[in-house]
């Protein structure tokens, strides 16, 4: 039995037109595709229901942060789109992720709920500034065991991470680390970079890859670049 492909495709794109472009350049396979907040203001709902049923894996990336009432309804909408996966932030806490929990686990389509540590985005000094004093690593582990205390499927977090969550909640979790480029890929305004192998070794389960495959003049060979380089740490 093949591998499950480990990829999800950031379609980082300001409409549908766009990204619909995108996606007959790739032929219409299907496969795991990330929905973020810009596609998903832009075009809503539908677009998000129209790629799941024509097959794809939809990650729905919305970092969802709010009363737990409200979040746990929006998980109800998204589940009911065929949402395959979904993004909350820990930082919600506990009653906020089990809210969402007890609704997606009692609905007909059981979507994955991952929960967000803490953005690479946030430095010591960005923490701090919110009243956090601890370093971003410490941060990482204490929004981890919140999610895993209320029952995520898993987490968003930097593969720098992956090794010390593996390390205290074994294999679990599902991991899903954005922050991917190959050795000689250029890394944009991504810091902290990991290679698909280096992904793969540390414990990633899937790994979010956008510019390097939708701005490939040929994105399939990109894509099956990436996927080699994942398996050669088998
Ligand atoms: O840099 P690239 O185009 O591969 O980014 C892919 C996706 O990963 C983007 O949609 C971005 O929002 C997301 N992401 C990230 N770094 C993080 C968290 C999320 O690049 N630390």
């Amino acid at each position: 039995m093949s591998e499950e492909n480990p990829i999800i495709v950031a379609l980082d794109y300001p409409n549908a037109k766009q990204a619909d472009e995108f996606l007959q350049r790739i032929q219409d396979q299907p496969c795991k595709l990330k929905v973020g907040l810009e596609l998903f203001i832009a075009e809503g709902p539908k677009f998000v229901e129209q790629l799941s049923a024509k097959g794809h894996q939809v990650f729905l990336d919305l970092k969802l942060h709010d009363i737990p009432n409200t979040v746990a309804s929006a998980c109800q909408s998204a589940s009911s789109l065929g949402v395959w996966m979904m993004t909350l932030h820990a930082l919600g806490g506990t009653n906020m992720l089990q809210a969402a929990y007890d609704v997606v686990s009692s609905s007909s389509h059981a979507t994955k709920l991952v929960a967000v540590t803490v953005l690479t985005s946030m430095d010591q000094q960005q923490l701090n500034r919110i009243g956090i004093q601890k370093t971003p690593a410490e941060s990482v582990m204490t929004m981890a065991e919140l999610a895993t205390t209320s029952k995520m499927d898993g987490m968003v977090c930097s593969v720098h991470e992956v090794s010390a969550i593996r390390a205290k909640w074994g294999s679990q979790p599902i991991l899903v680390t954005p922050g991917i480029r190959m050795q000689d890929d250029q890394a944009n305004d991504q810091s902290r970079i990991a290679t698909p192998r280096q992904a793969h070794q540390s414990g990633s389960n899937y790994i979010v890859v956008g510019r390097p495959i939708t701005q490939s003049d040929d994105p399939v060979l990109t894509m099956n670049q990436y996927l080699e380089d994942w398996s050669s740490s088998n």
